[in-house]
């Protein structure tokens, strides 16, 4: 268990009462981590035809480590596995994967096989905001899908999805995940898929039913 205290008075009208918690890991980076970040980066360089980064494998390192270092304050952020830790390599990752979603970047790994815990739940996320399929990355007839069968009580039009889990999905593996062969458990933990909960950014992307908690005065 985890106990917080806060040393000053918080005042509740301009913060929320949630807390984020992270837990730094000191070790040193796996070869995976290692290659499948620098496999985004060639991927990025890649994609960017005609632009300032066009196959400069290089450019493109230097560019999202300098922004990584700006972004949390650090003077220097390695991938060698004597330098590097896995927290900032998992974040700087999770960085390159949400660029490569908003930019339509083709990626050469599938990234739900390579990440792990919280950052697997992240590129999920990422995905449902950037409407493309967690599995395939397509971006092409992307459906909100339930992580549970949602039943014969609640319709979809009118259950309330906040907090429900779900994740984007092409046709095709939307088909797959509620196919008889497969149904929805054996597909997550064969894709290692996790689900997120929907918030009112997902839902208002996919039009789904919400009921807001009255907020007390
Ligand atoms: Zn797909």
């Amino acid at each position: 268990m985890v106990t917080i205290e806060l040393a000053d008075e918080v005042d509740t009208q301009f913060y929320t009462d949630s807390v984020g918690l992270v837990l730094r890991d000191d070790r040193s980076i796996t070869a995976q981590q290692r290659k499948f970040a620098y496999a985004i980066m060639a991927d990025i360089a890649k994609s960017d035809i005609g632009g300032f980064w066009a196959g400069d494998n290089k450019a493109v390192e230097n560019y999202f480590k300098a922004k990584y270092c700006l972004d949390n304050d650090l003077d220097y952020i390695s991938l060698s596995t004597r330098l590097g830790n896995r927290t900032d390599t998992n974040e700087f990752i999770s960085m390159l994967l949400d660029f490569s979603l908003a930019h339509n970047v083709a990626l050469s790994r599938m990234p739900i096989n390579e990440l792990e815990g919280d950052f697997g739940r992240r590129f999920e996320y990422s995905c449902l905001i950037n409407k493309k399929c967690v599995i395939c990355g397509t971006s092409k007839g992307i459906e909100f899908a339930h992580c549970k069968a949602i039943g014969f009580v609640n319709s979809r039009q009118k259950m309330n999805h906040l907090g429900w889990l779900g994740m984007a999905l092409c046709h095709t593996h939307h088909q797959q995940q509620h196919s008889k062969d497969w149904g929805i458990e054996r597909f997550m933990k064969h894709y290692h898929l996790q689900g997120v909960p929907v918030d009112e950014r997902i839902a208002k992307i996919y039009h789904l039913h919400i009921v807001k908690e009255e907020k007390l005065v």
